[in-house]
């Protein structure tokens, strides 16, 4: 590849996953690349930049890293919080967002946009891990599950259905809400209702996230969690709007941060 045209490269370090994006000098994303296990984050930085370079056949590009591990980037030129790299990834993706929910593995956020795409209000909810994909990895580990799995075992419907009208999860901490599905489980509810109450105890939550800032249409969900489509149905219901999966919505992030990248000016 031309080595004259600048790169951006963005990482997002999250708490659970390392992604990457890599975009031209114009914003267009070339590749992705993503690290599921994170374990230590200055390595999942120097790996992920590595297989980008090395699979575009790119010497440099600039990197702005964002996401919990982000100062443990020491490749960085510089680094954003993830709050304002979402804002800059979705508004790249989907010009008209006005509000942004991003449920990753150990938070969410919900960010509400000016017209001009900075960052009007965001609440944030590092502290309960019941809305966040952490209390969706607990559920799909006690019925066997794969995560990626879950809403299709609840055929992309949160319910309740016939007979999960009964069937709730109110407990506000993820220790407690297993305990629940054991005891589910010991009343003979079958797991596809069990797993409804779940998405729909989750997006109980997030939408209080939502509330908080004020949500306005259109609403977009990003982060690892956003693939799930029976928490964005179930979501939507709670606050009583259609929420649209983002495009790539697990890298909004790592794009927000190549695209912060691609106009940092030292490049050699
Ligand atoms: P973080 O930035 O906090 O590392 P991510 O936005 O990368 O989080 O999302 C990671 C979360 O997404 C994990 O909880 C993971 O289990 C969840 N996840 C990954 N794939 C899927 C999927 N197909 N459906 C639902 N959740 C998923």
């Amino acid at each position: 590849m031309n080595n004259k045209v600048s790169f951006g490269l963005g990482l997002d370090l999250g708490s659970t996953a390392g992604k990457a994006v890599l975009v031209d000098g114009t914003g267009n994303v070339i590749d992705k690349a993503i690290d599921v296990v994170n374990v230590e984050p200055a390595k999942t930085a120097v790996a992920l930049r590595k297989e980008l370079l090395e699979r575009n056949g790119i010497k440099h590009a600039a990197l702005v890293a964002t996401g919990y591990g982000r100062s443990l980037a020491d490749n960085a030129d510089k680094q954003v919080t993830e709050i304002t790299c979402h804002a800059r990834g979705i508004r790249h993706l989907h010009p008209d967002a006005v509000t942004v929910l991003d449920i990753g593995g150990q938070d969410a956020k919900a960010i509400r946009l000016s017209p001009d795409g900075t960052v009007e209000d965001f609440a944030m909810n590092d502290r309960c891990a019941a809305g966040t994909g952490r209390f969706l990895e607990v559920a799909a580990k006690r019925y066997g599950m794969e995560i990626a799995e879950l809403s299709a075992c609840c055929e992309d419907d949160p319910g309740p259905g016939e007979d999960g009208l009964e069937v709730d999860i109110s407990s506000t901490c993820v220790v407690f809400a297993e305990s629940e599905l054991v005891g589910l489980r010991a009343r003979g509810i079958r797991p596809q209702e069990a797993l409804r109450a779940v998405h729909r105890a989750i997006a109980k939550r997030v939408a209080l996230l939502l509330k908080q800032v004020g949500v306005q249409m259109p609403v977009y969900f990003t982060g690892g969690v956003a693939q799930n489509t029976t928490l964005c149905i179930a979501i939507g219901r709670e606050i009583n709007m259609t929420l649209h999966m983002a495009d790539m919505p697990q890298f909004t992030g790592a794009l927000g941060a190549a695209l912060f990248a691609a106009r940092v000016k030292k490049q050699p």
